[in-house]
This record gives structure tokens, C-alpha cells and sequence, in this order.
């Protein structure tokens, strides 16, 4: 199922894709909740068409956790050696949008923002200390991400990522989330980023280095990953700070990404006075 939160005459519905439509489900407030109380959705009768609703972030995470250089043609492009283990940083909830939201910063905090096209996976089951045998189990389902960066407070202004990583509007989601079922191989999935429709990144899940079993058991030995939790899997090749000279995001440009079978995240980007 590909499932949409969507507002329609300013209320906040959820609902499923069918046949380019949406059909309102009977489901709790939020897909947070949904998916928190592994809610198996009843469709409703009423269908909306895509373009007289307003399609939200699919949910707003828990926690968002998110793995650095896990392409290693992204670890060399960043001149990082590629990890041993997987290396995490925290987004805040507070970042996400939706689709076709603005991604928006001031000049005064940071004139350097990047793109990072990431498969997202959504934990759909508690797991504390799980084996990679069983971590698929925990999966919920996918969806397309942009880990929108401040180079400069990430590499130059501050020891961590955090707040480089978390600013406001930096963390666009969706445009759905696609269950499991739907995407037997998340392994294996074309990903492309693109800026006013010109490719900057164009690879494939394939090359992820930890795949999504090792990252789930891996988290889940330091600490509980809980129902509706979001893990950004990180970024393959082809990002502003890898160019030479370095390019970054620009006011009035369209940043999309891509995902097979995932749809497409798109969002305009604004410089704020
Ligand atoms: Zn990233």
C-alpha cells in the first residue's frame, strides 16, 4: 500500500493511493499513531483526486536516526575513509516537511545547503537487541527523504551534525510511505536526486555499504527503536560539497528525489530575508 496523509479543506486526513486517487481511510489522527498501534487500515468510500488535496509528510518520526558515508563513492567524494561501523547522527522531528514544501533558511545562519537523496525506512515493530536475521520484522515500510545539510555548520562551524543537519524544513519526507510488502528488495532500488530536472546523484540501494538488517540490528543494540521511528540509510555520490568548485542550493531552485517505486520528493527552495 502506498499510504498518504493529506489535508483537504484545511483537516488532516490519511489515506491510500489507488489508481492515482486517494481514498480516505478510517484510521486515528495521525500515521504516527497508526503505525504505532499497527493499525491494519479499512478503506473508506470517499476518494480524492491528487490535485485537489495538499499531500503532507507521510508521518512526523519519533526519532529520526540517520547514517553518515554509507556509499562508498560518497565517503571518497566527502575525502572521508569509509567506515568500519555505521556512523549515526540524529535529525530533529521538527525538520520534516512534506512535499512541495518550501525548504527555507536564512543567509545569516548558512549560505551553504546541500541535497542528500536517502532511502528511509520506517520501523514498524519495537526492537531492542534484534539480530539481522530477524530486523526485517521490524520494518514498516519506505520512503524518499532529502537530508538537507549546512555544510558549513556541519563541517566547519561545529564539532557535530546536529545542528547542521536539523534546521527547520531540512528534513522533507515522502511523498508516501510504501509498506513493505510492496518493495520485496529495498536493496535494489535506483535513487536519483535532481536540481530543476538535472541529475546530481543517480545510483542504486545496491551500493549501500551497511545494508537494512545490519543498521537495525546495529541501532537496536545501543538503544530501542520504536514504531514509527525513521532510519535515513545515507547518500550516494553526486552532492553539492562533492563538486568542484563546491555547489549549493539555491533560492527559487527545485530539489527532487527520486526512489524506484517510492515516488517523488520534491521541494522549492527559499532564502529567507
Ligand atoms: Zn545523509
Amino acid at each position: 500500500m502506498k499510504l498518504v496523509t493529506f489535508s483537504h479543506n484545511g483537516r488532516t486526513r490519511l489515506g491510500q493511493l489507488l489508481d492515482g486517487e486517494i481514498m480516505e481511510m478510517a484510521w486515528p489522527d495521525s500515521m504516527l499513531a497508526a503505525v504505532r498501534r499497527s493499525m491494519t487500515p479499512s478503506p473508506g468510500s470517499v476518494r480524492f483526486k491528487l490535485e485537489d488535496v495538499k499531500i503532507e509528510a507521510p508521518l512526523i518520526p519519533g526519532k529520526i536516526i540517520a547514517i553518515g558515508l554509507n556509499y562508498a563513492d560518497h565517503a571518497k567524494e566527502t575525502g572521508k575513509e569509509v567506515p568500519d561501523k555505521p556512523l549515526i547522527f540524529a535529525k530533529f522531528p521538527s525538520a520534516v516537511i512534506g512535499p512541495n514544501e518550501p525548504i527555507t533558511w536564512r543567509q545569516s545562519i548558512t549560505e551553504e545547503v546541500d541535497w542528500e537523496a536517502e532511502l528511509a525506512v520506517v520501523i514498524g515493530r519495537r526492537a531492542k537487541e534484534v539480530s539481522e536475521d530477524e530486523a526485517m520484522e521490524h520494518v514498516f515500510g519506505y520512503m524518499c527523504a532529502n537530508d538537507v545539510s549546512a555544510r558549513d555548520l556541519q563541517q566547519r562551524k561545529d564539532l557535530q551534525w546536529t545542528r547542521g543537519k536539523s534546521l527547520d524544513t531540512f528534513c522533507p519526507l515522502g511523498p508516501w510511505l510504501v509498506t513493505r510488502d510492496e518493495i520485496p528488495d529495498p536493496h535494489n532500488l535506483r535513487i536519483t536526486s535532481s536540481i530543476n530536472g538535472e541529475i546530481m546523484q543517480d545510483s542504486n540501494t545496491s551500493n549501500l555499504i551497511f545494508k537494512i538488517p545490519t543498521l537495525i540490528s546495529y541501532l537496536s543494540q545501543h538503544f530501542t527503536l520504536e514504531p514509527g521511528d525513521v532510519i535515513l540509510t545515507g547518500t550516494p555520490p553526486g552532492v553539492g560539497m562533492g563538486m568542484n568548485p563546491p555547489r549549493f542550493l539555491k533560492d527559487g531552485e527545485v530539489v527532487t528525489v527520486s526512489i524506484e517505486g517510492l515516488g517523488e520528493l520534491s521541494n522549492p527552495c527559499r532564502v529567507l530575508p
